[in-house]
């Protein structure tokens, strides 16, 4: 608890190889101030816990900056599905396409993509399916509590999403991923004609069918959601470092931290939410993790771009358009180019071009390209758990595409690892050991 003894024996972890010379102690040290680890602050100082946050760059500048802004709660499929493995062919075809693997990556992603093939087998795909519709469920409550805490209720927008298809068998195809959000209690509606036009006006002809979802959310925009959350946490006793965590070495006791400029850190339970760069801490603590990077490609264009009413989503192209307080957001894609690769901003481009034949009257200047890291892990489902050798780290990383959505929750379960509770949800299914 705040201003509570602090246990850490220096001399274990010196004895490691750290200088017992720590500035800090913490009961409970962050690492990553992305959406993950800012969530988890606030749940932790709202216990009563000293929380210190260390990233390198800031509070969501990272991959939490950028995102496409949705609340997917109803987006329970698991990636690894039979439709998904059906398109690649088609998707690898197109260099700027949906989904690209740079060739000189594909050794070193091979076993990843082995695994993601194994992760669609109907038994495994089946316990994530259903793994990630509970984590869903305890996500849309945990935001919408937090959100009313934090203030941050106003930034939410509640006009859900329309899924669009261009031909029958598109939508066809989609059929039984809806008849499985169904089993799962998800809302939807089929629409076609005035119906369709309706939900989203001066949209392609091309489009002859969408799928309204009323439940789907979005957020203002991401970046200032992640930010007003930490100033809540703040406010409630968390603290931020900005540095670089070159080292982490733990035991039963404590964990220490050395930053990049040699100092160290200590503290008593320590998290890892350090995005896709998690699995290299995670190692140094004798867990290999097969965590991937699914980089991902957008433009924000200035507001009045095009009147957007609510998130439009192309699965056929593997993007989205999102109105934000911002401006709007067009992008997705996924690029399996790991970590080091500098970006490729063709992506970007080729998403924007789409995104004009779709919507004709769009405005495609003034915009603003980026490019985030999705942490990913091959069934689709994050690692939120503790470490194999010590108790006293936990692992919170690899939510892939919804991270975003799943942020509260992710705090809810930390929270709970922290204090010893029954977890919320089955931890099996997001053990860092089911690898
Ligand atoms: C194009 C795109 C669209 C997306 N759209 C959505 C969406 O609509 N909804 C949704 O739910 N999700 C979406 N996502 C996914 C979501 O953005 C991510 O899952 C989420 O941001 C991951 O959050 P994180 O906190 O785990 O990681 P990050 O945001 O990457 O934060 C990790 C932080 O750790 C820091 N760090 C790493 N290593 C160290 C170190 N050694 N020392 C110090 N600091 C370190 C980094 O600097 C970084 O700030 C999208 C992603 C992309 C790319």
């Amino acid at each position: 608890m705040r201003g509570s003894a602090h246990v850490q024996d220096d001399s274990k972890l010196a004895n490691e190889g750290h200088s017992p010379s720590s500035a800090l102690r913490a009961d409970i040290a962050i690492i990553g101030g992305g959406i993950i680890g800012i969530c988890a602050a606030a749940f932790l100082a709202e216990a009563g816990l000293d929380v210190t946050v260390f990233d390198r760059t800031g509070i969501c500048e990272e991959t939490s900056s950028g995102n496409a802004a949705a609340f997917a709660f109803s987006d329970v499929l698991p990636l690894a599905h039979k439709g998904m493995i059906r398109q690649l062919p088609k998707w690898l075809a197109d260099p700027l396409g949906p989904l690209s693997i740079p060739p000189a990556y594909l050794p070193k992603l091979l076993p990843w993509l082995i695994r993601f093939w194994r992760a669609g087998a109907p038994g495994k795909y089946e316990a994530s399916l259903t793994a990630q519709a509970g984590m869903m469920k305890l996500a849309e409550a945990e935001w919408m509590d937090l959100l009313d805490r934090s203030g941050t209720r106003p930034m939410l927008r509640e006009d859900g999403s329309l899924e669009l298809y261009e031909s029958e068998a598109e939508f066809r195809a989609s059929l039984s991923g809806w008849a499985a959000r169904e089993r799962f209690g998800i809302g939807f509606r089929h629409v076609e004609g005035e119906a369709l036009a309706g939900l989203q006006p001066g949209l392609s002809p091309r489009f002859v069918k969408g799928t309204f979802v009323p439940g789907w959310k979005t957020v203002a925009d991401p970046k200032l959601l992640g930010k007003a959350v930490w100033a809540y946490a703040q406010s409630r006793g968390a603290r931020f470092e900005m540095a670089r965590v070159e080292r982490v070495a733990a035991d039963q006791e404590g964990a220490v931290l050395t930053l990049a400029d040699g100092s160290t850190r200590q503290a008593r339970q320590l998290v890892i939410a350090a995005g896709a760069w998690s699995h290299l801490l995670a190692r140094q603590l004798g867990d290999r993790i097969p965590l991937e990077t699914e980089r991902g490609y957008n433009t924000t264009l200035p507001k009045g771009a095009f009147d957007v009413k609510r998130q439009l989503i192309f699965s056929g192209h593997g993007f989205v358009i999102t109105p934000l307080e911002t401006g709007l957001r067009v992008g997705g894609a996924v690029e399996l180019g790991g970590i080091d690769r500098p970006p490729n901003f063709d992506r970007s481009k080729a998403l924007l071009q789409k995104a004009r034949k779709f919507l004709p009257g769009l405005d495609p200047s003034g915009g603003r390209e980026w490019m985030g890291f999705r942490p990913s892990l091959p069934d689709s489902v994050p690692v939120i758990g503790r470490a194999t050798r010590s108790r006293q780290v936990i692992y919170a990383f690899g939510h892939g595409h919804l991270g975003l959505t799943q942020a509260a929750a992710t705090g809810r379960l930390i929270l709970e690892f922290v204090l010893g509770q029954t977890s919320s949800v089955d931890p099996a299914p997001f053990s860092p050991q089911r690898f």
